[in-house]
């Protein structure tokens, strides 16, 4: 084990300095009793520490800002600014100032959530400079943090003055973009795109009755999920429409774009929709494979493609136990949140795939695990009751999976430890998988029915089997 680490070891050294001292070796050691491969956790290390400790030299742009960045200056426009008022319940520690000043900051690269512990001696409009600066993620976006220990001063304008930012009607304009570039830098975007997939659905909001339209947008760079809570008259799958002002969600890391009450939204037709880069029928085609150096690039991706060979698989692929109030992963009998639970049976499968240019982790749900592994999540079970070892499934997806070339399609996002790839469809070039479907389908069928009988005996197992 130590031979395996030493050169990982030896690298976050060179790179980072004294890992001892820093602390920064007890975290490597952590992530591994996690059982994060050496490699990954280093690069995880390496981005957290490295850019830290870059971020205490340097002044960031907006589009540099990653989360847990500390000591770090930065320049921007003031687009919004609004305070709070905490409840002395909300202000934990005794003398914490008691009220919150949050708004958005924008430079010529981005635009980025804020708040404040401290009053700024600035306005909307005005520029101001930040020194020791931090971040944090806050509702799956990098929100800037200002604290007590920060430096806030006004940057004066006007001639000899270094804040050359765009002004404040520039910045606040929402900018026109391929739906590919639109990332958690955008709070609001303007677009053209075709309407893939639209769906209506009725929620209770505060007490009332409302509609929420959603589905998924695309052009000719990618695919994106939308949601409208205003009607769109004249608007369905097929249509191409324009958007302007539209809000940027994120969600599991990838963005999505909103229609709120002000975007303003149109059908675009005629010879107008002729000049467009894509048409309908161009976007609703499979989308073209990504390199997996493009997909480990990204910050977010919905609905790509990419293929590889499975180089391995993660220790806690195979049969697993869920916790049935929130879908959790069991562990030694207990859920995380819910303790002591029965657990529901399940099977994923964490496959890392790469095609020489880069590697990404995919995961596989229960349906997609039984289709590439060929056996069916009842079959992985005897054979875990029927081997001594209790890593048999483990050792037997090792040796079915690794080598293999499959094809994902799915999102994907960045987290902590880097990309992680989340399957919704699977080919396997060289190995035809709907023979195998069919194949596992009878296999099922044949143990459906073996299932129903049992349950007509014991209908406590049969109720188990449906949470
Ligand atoms: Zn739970």
């Amino acid at each position: 084990m130590n031979e395996k680490i030493a050169p990982h070891l030896e690298e976050l050294t060179r790179a980072l300095g004294d890992i001892e001292a820093t602390g920064i070796r007890a975290e490597f050691e952590k992530l591994l009793a996690f059982r994060v491969p050496p490699d990954v956790a280093k690069q995880s290390l390496l981005r957290k520490f490295g850019g830290a400790q870059q971020s205490l030299k340097k002044e960031l742009k907006v589009k540099d800002l990653a989360p847990n960045l500390k000591n770090f200056e930065i320049n921007g426009r003031i687009l919004e600014l609004s305070e709070k008022a905490l409840r002395p319940t909300e202000g934990t520690v005794e003398g914490r100032p008691s009220t919150l000043y949050t708004g958005v900051l924008a430079d010529e690269t981005g635009s980025v959530p804020f708040s404040s512990w401290q009053e700024l001696p600035c306005q909307v409009g005005e520029v101001i400079n930040v020194k020791n600066a931090h971040t944090r993620v806050w509702k799956n976006r990098v929100r800037l943090s200002i604290k007590e220990r920060s430096l806030v001063s006004k940057v004066p304008e006007g001639a000899g003055t270094p804040a050359s930012l765009p002004s404040l009607e520039e910045l606040s304009k929402s900018p026109v973009k391929k739906l590919r570039d639109i990332s958690s830098l955008d709070l609001s975007v303007s677009a053209a795109a075709s309407v893939l997939q639209l769906s209506h659905r009725d929620v209770v909001v505060k007490g009332r009755q409302a509609t929420v339209i959603s589905g998924v947008l695309a052009d000719e760079t990618a695919r994106l999920p939308f949601t409208s809570w205003a009607k769109l008259p004249g608007v369905d799958i097929g249509s191409i429409i324009r958007f302007d002002t539209a809000a940027v969600r994120m969600f599991r890391g990838v963005p999505s774009v909103e229609f709120l009450a002000g975007t303003r939204v149109s059908v675009i037709d005629g010879p107008e929709a002729g000049e467009l880069a894509f048409s309908f029928e161009s976007v609703k085609k499979d989308p073209v494979p990504l390199k997996m150096r493009e997909v480990e690039a990204r910050d977010g991706l919905f609905d790509v493609v990419t293929s590889g060979n499975v180089v391995s698989v993660r220790p806690g692929s195979g049969v697993i136990s869920r916790c049935p109030e929130c879908g959790r992963a069991v562990q030694k009998g207990s859920c995380r949140m819910h303790g002591k639970v029965e657990g529901v049976r399940d099977m994923r499968i964490k496959a890392v795939l790469d095609d020489g240019t880069g590697t990404v982790p995919v995961m596989f749900n229960r349906e997609l695990s039984e289709l590439i592994y060929g056996k069916t999540l009842e079959e992985a079970e005897a054979l875990m009751y029927s081997d001594i070892s209790k890593d048999a499934v483990f050792e037997d997806l090792r040796r079915i999976l690794t080598g293999r070339v499959l094809s994902v399609r799915g999102n994907a996002s960045r987290t902590e430890y880097g990309v992680s790839f989340v399957a919704e469809s699977v080919r396997a070039p060289e190995d035809d998988l709907a023979v195998r479907a069919v194949e596992l389908l009878h296999r099922l069928d044949s143990m459906e029915e073996n299932r129903v009988r049992s349950r007509a005996v014991s209908p406590v197992a049969g109720e188990v089997d449906d949470a």
